[in-house]
């Protein structure tokens, strides 16, 4: 817990990262990476869960 504030780098370009956009160089490389994650997030299945008693609930009437 003794790390304050390093220099850290770009996670999208390797630059070093400005405060203002920390920990990215720039608010631009910030949008990238939450473009990136938003669109791992929307590739991921969220039906996977879906409890499919909609048929058991006709038959089981
Ligand atoms: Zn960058």
């Amino acid at each position: 817990m003794a790390q304050k504030d390093r220099p850290r780098r770009c996670p999208i370009c390797g630059r070093a990262a400005s405060l203002e956009a920390k920990p990215f160089c720039s608010p631009r490389c910030a949008q990238v990476d939450l473009g990136r994650w938003l669109t791992g997030a929307y590739a991921i299945p969220a039906t996977e869960e879906e409890p499919g008693s909609a048929e058991d609930d006709e038959e089981a009437r």
